[in-house]
């Protein structure tokens, strides 16, 4: 029988428990859960795959692009949410998925992605379920997304190899970037870095993680 989204949580609570020596913190909140408890999962992965929407797996979505593990979502969102956050950045709109949760968490959700496709399908998606306090773009994330900055958090959901220095100069002092950093394809690291008011920068590793890389934008 597939997986449930209770399932999903009960697996993310469980991955939470290995994980904590690492996080240093016990973790997902309840806020957390319960909003990606109620996403339907199942409306953001192909049909092909849809028996394991629920599954605590990234899943293929197409472009040689994955949906993120339900755990790291679960990790990232937590992680993000931990300031105070009402205006969101995510770079990896992907599915729309990790979107979807940060809207029903913040007040607006703004989010890029560098292929075409994948930005019109969850343009489509996120209108049709209703999600509409996110706006996406089609564009290269490394550049952030300048006209609505500064963020209170912006979120990267695809490895870079360094800190995006137009995204550190989009988030506000007290504001809070989380980011998969490593080589593409190899050891990388979900780090948190925050802003402190005095305009410092304070990192923080997390959790060894396996994204794709974070790419140039696709010409078309
Ligand atoms: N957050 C997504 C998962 C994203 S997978 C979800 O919830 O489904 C990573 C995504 O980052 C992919 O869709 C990939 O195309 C996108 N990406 C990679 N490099 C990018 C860049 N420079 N700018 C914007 N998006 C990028």
């Amino acid at each position: 029988m597939a997986d449930t989204a209770q399932k999903m949580i009960e697996d993310i609570r469980a991955e939470a428990q290995f994980a904590r020596e690492w996080v240093g913190y016990a973790h997902p909140s309840e806020v957390v859960l319960a909003a990606m408890a109620s996403v339907a999962r199942e409306h953001f992965v192909p049909e092909s795959v849809r028996t394991f929407a629920y599954a605590n797996n990234a899943l293929s979505i197409g472009d040689g692009q994955t949906i993120s593990q339900p755990y790291i979502v679960a990790l990232m969102t937590d992680l993000l949410c931990q300031v105070k956050c009402r205006h969101v950045l995510e770079i990896g709109t992907g599915s729309g998925y990790q979107a979807a949760v940060l809207s029903l968490l913040v007040e607006s959700v703004y989010s890029v992605e560098r292929i075409a496709s994948l930005h019109k399908q969850a343009v489509q998606r996120l209108y049709l379920l209703g999600y509409d306090n996110v706006k996406c773009r089609l564009g290269d994330g490394y550049l952030g997304w300048s006209e609505h900055a500064p963020y209170d958090g912006i979120l990267v959901t695809a490895a870079a190899e360094q800190i995006p220095q137009a995204l550190l100069a989009q988030l506000k002092p007290g504001g809070r970037l989380v980011i998969p950093l490593g080589e593409k394809y190899g050891a990388q690291m979900l780090t948190v870095i925050d802003k402190e008011q005095d305009g410092s920068i304070v990192r923080r590793e997390v959790l060894p993680v396996r994204f794709v890389p974070l790419l140039p934008r696709v010409s078309e």
